[in-house]
């Protein structure tokens, strides 16, 4: 049987919410691909919708909020730094689903009273009942750890009046979130074929690992062999990040009554363009956001796509991606962090 056929009869069988606008566009950057020598091509998650503020999670949010409506749930928890976009997505998901969110928030950057900027307005319009949590240990191994006594208390308090709650990790990056990014595989090699282009190399921005598992499994499951690249945007201990993303792309698989297995040697993280740290700008990512920018017209953000993409330019120019090769970029979103606070846009203003 085609394998085409064949994953799209799993995704189906699984069922999920439409959410999204897809097919998400694929072109061509046409003048940085003349200029680097690389055939360059940019699959646009940040045009997913529904709303303007879209991007990577939207995929995952459909087959999430399936099993949350499938099991009579009217609330949705989920977690995040306040600048969380896959937060503010799940509370525009939620609130097209009927389902009220409630959103645990880690102060990674403190916001400044009076001056709620990017996803944290973006919240507010949508009426999320938002909890901003004071980091008291940020050195803990667990960091979520020190909040869960009153994340818990706040479940039994609604519990007890009646609703009913769907839980849904950082990033949604579990095994059935995950299968919205083996579906986003499927979609974008269709595109590729359509389009005559043979990827050697995916680049894809990596948080908490859900969109490069899902994108593994896809892989997987069309037996494909090109290159994955996942650029981090936060410091993860060396080989646990990779066993965790093979991990949930296993048990997605499995979730889809797949054969298939996915290893931690079929990708490659890249751990050297976080800078110093989550959502901590610096000057050479930042640049290449500006190149992208005035080459091509298009924004990058400052925590995901836009270290990815400093990432990609960085292997293009130091030769790990060679001249004559074709890769695609995996454009997740969240350019609405150009809109946040000075300390995580950097000098992106020009002035600083
Ligand atoms: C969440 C996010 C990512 C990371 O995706 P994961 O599935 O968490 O690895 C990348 N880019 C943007 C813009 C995001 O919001």
């Amino acid at each position: 049987m085609d394998l085409t056929a064949r994953a799209l009869g799993m995704f189906a069988a699984l069922g999920k919410i439409p959410l999204g606008f897809y097919p998400t566009p694929l072109h061509r950057l046409e003048r940085l691909s003349a200029m680097t020598g690389v055939d360059i091509w940019i699959k646009r998650e940040d045009f997913s919708g529904a709303s303007l503020f879209g991007g990577n999670k939207i995929r995952k949010l459909e087959y999430l909020l399936k099993e949350a409506r499938d099991a009579g749930c009217d609330t949705v928890f989920t977690y995040g730094a306040t600048q969380s976009n896959h937060a503010m997505q799940t509370a525009c998901a939620a609130r097209r689903c009927g389902m009220d969110p409630v959103l645990w928030l880690r102060a990674v950057v403190e916001p400044k009273a009076g001056e709620v900027r990017a996803n944290l307005l973006l919240d507010a319009i949508l009426g999320a009942d938002v909890h901003i949590l004071h980091i008291k240990d940020r050195a803990a191994p667990d960091v979520w750890q020190q909040f869960r006594p009153e994340i818990e208390a706040w479940r039994a308090r609604l519990e007890s009046e009646g609703r009913k709650v769907y839980d849904i990790p950082v990033g949604g990056s579990t095994p059935r979130g995950a299968v919205g990014f083996a579906h986003a595989y499927v979609e974008l090699a269709g595109q590729c074929e359509a389009a005559g282009v043979r990827p050697d190399y995916l680049f894809t921005p990596s948080g908490s690992g859900g969109t490069l598992a899902g994108l593994a499994a896809g892989r997987a499951l069309l037996h494909h062999n090109v290159k994955t690249f996942a650029v981090l945007s936060g410091h993860k201990p060396e080989g646990v990040y990779e066993d965790k993303a093979a991990g949930i792309a296993n048990a997605a698989l499995e979730l889809l009554g797949a054969q298939e297995r996915v290893a931690a040697r079929d990708f490659t993280v890249l751990r050297g363009y976080v800078g110093e740290g989550y959502e901590i700008p610096y000057k050479a990512a930042n640049d290449d956001i500006r190149l992208l920018a005035r080459t091509e017209g298009l924004f990058a953000d400052p925590v995901y796509s836009g270290k990815a993409f400093h990432g990609l330019m960085d292997a293009i120019r130091t030769g790990r991606v060679e001249r004559g090769s074709t890769v695609v970029f995996v454009h997740t979103g969240g350019a609405t962090a150009l809109f946040a606070e000075p300390a995580i846009v950097g000098d992106l203003d020009g002035l600083s």
